[in-house]
């Protein structure tokens, strides 16, 4: 019987070189501008309790309703492939004594695991880069995040492409007294609402605002607004931080109806959204969520942090032509192995490893003519083939061929070949 040809999962992609190369030039300039704002980097594992997440992000979300990875280990514990970075960050800095009378500046960056229908810009294992900061109170660090997100834009060179949406929650009580009044208002309206939110009307009303529903979206221009419940310490912080973007040249919309997907949010909540990639437009989502240690069992602890998905990144990117050229590195030099001269090969080739410790250079493995390795020479991007051959290495010689260049080849001695190498 014929065995079905194995492939990967749904919306979980292999990354070959050419896009890994990408993906690695936005990754390092992340980790740079991170590194000159002070940020450390934290690794938690890619598998958590369930309870964990259950408990974080809110039961009744998308996420955990019908999104996560979840099984059984072999010991009947209930595991969970991580849907976002926050929750566990929280816990690994809780376990490792990280979060009280300290601040905290840490990013992170890996893969995520939802179960959400695969399309452009939307997989079941994305990957996101996260900062999350702790201990810190004020709209400062709420502006810090945004600059460096700013920064990043203008560095990766899609800072026209994108816009900031900003928003508040106020507390718990300004939130729930929100609630109330949009819960009587849309009660009254319930049959014009679409079927999602008339679930949501029950579970998840903040929710609604959200709704991607045109009829929805309509009902909602006359609903009470979010900021206007607003209490006075929510309302101080949100006018100090848009003081300090207005301060930093910052341009932002304030989006009444922004809420986010998840449930530990207050205050400050922002999306940085762009109209060129269709309906998967948010490409960096955040907020304040100061009652989340709290939540998970620790002591209260301001924090505030924000997630980006690299995969929408990357393909704003390719969408804006803002890649640079020449990604993907070529080598500098191609070491041909002619005749029976494998063990000097191994002898040049890590000589001049020792010497050139930048040097670029790949030995030709497997034999072959001089005519099918010069192919290879060429097809590989040196400048120069070093070409090892069976007559020459008695002399303890070695030839250069210029690659790039019109220049005549050149038969040196090994030991001169990186002196000539660095000369030429
Ligand atoms: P969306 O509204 O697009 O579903 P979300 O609110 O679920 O996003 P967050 O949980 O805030 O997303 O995650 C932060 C960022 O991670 C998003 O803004 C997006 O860039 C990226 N992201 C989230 N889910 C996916 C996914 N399934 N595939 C690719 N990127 C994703
Ligand atoms: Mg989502």
């Amino acid at each position: 019987m014929a065995q079905k040809k194995l492939q990967s999962i749904r919306g979980m992609n292999d990354l070959l070189p050419t896009e890994s190369a990408r993906w690695q030039y936005v990754e390092a300039t992340v980790a740079d501008i991170l590194g000159r704002y002070g940020y450390n980097e934290i690794r938690f594992p890619i598998v958590e309790s369930t309870d964990l997440f259950k408990r974080s992000i809110g039961e009744v979300t998308d996420i955990v309703e019908k999104e996560m990875y979840t099984f059984d280990d072999r010991n009947g514990d209930s595991l969970t492939m991580r849907p976002e970075g926050t929750a566990s960050c929280v816990r690994a800095c809780e376990q490792n004594g990280l979060l009280y009378n300290q601040v905290q500046r840490l990013w992170y960056m890996g893969p995520m695991f939802r179960y959400e229908r695969p399309q452009k810009g939307r997989l079941r294992q994305f990957h996101q880069i996260g900062i999350e900061t702790f201990g810190m109170e004020g709209p400062d660090i709420d502006a810090e995040l945004l600059l460096i997100t700013a920064r990043l834009w203008r560095e990766l060179g899609i800072d026209s492409a994108v816009t900031l949406q900003l928003n508040s929650l106020g507390n718990i009580e300004s939130r729930a007294a929100f609630k109330q009044a949009l819960v009587a208002y849309l009660s009254e309206r319930k049959d014009q609402l679409d079927a999602d939110s008339q679930r949501r009307l029950d579970s998840n009303p903040l929710r609604i605002l959200d709704s991607k529903n045109t009829s929805t979206q309509a009902l909602l221009d006359d609903a009470p607004v979010l900021l206007d419940y607003l209490d006075d310490d929510s309302r101080q912080h949100f006018d100090t931080l848009r003081q300090l973007l207005d301060a930093a040249g910052i341009k932002y919309v304030v989006n009444p109806r922004l809420v986010r997907g998840l449930d530990y949010y207050g205050k400050t909540v922002f999306e940085w959204v762009t109209d060129k990639l269709g309906a998967q437009g948010t490409v960096c989502a955040g907020g304040r969520y100061n009652g989340l240690v709290e939540q998970l069992g620790g002591k209260a602890t301001p924090a505030v942090g924000f997630a980006m998905g690299i995969e929408r990144l990357v393909l704003l990117l390719e969408e804006l032509n803002a890649l640079p050229e020449g990604l993907q590195q070529n080598v500098d030099a191609f070491l041909m192995v002619v005749g029976n001269v494998q063990i000097d090969a191994v002898k040049v080739a890590e000589q001049l490893r020792n010497d050139m410790p930048h040097l670029r250079l790949q030995t030709h493995c497997g034999g072959g003519n001089y005519k099918s390795q010069m192919k290879k020479a060429l097809k590989s991007g040196a400048s120069v083939a070093l070409v090892l051959a069976e007559g020459e290495t008695a002399a303890g010689e070695i030839t250069l061929k210029y690659l790039t260049e019109e220049k005549p080849h050149k038969t040196v001695a090994w030991t001169n070949l990186a002196a000539e190498l660095v000369n030429s």
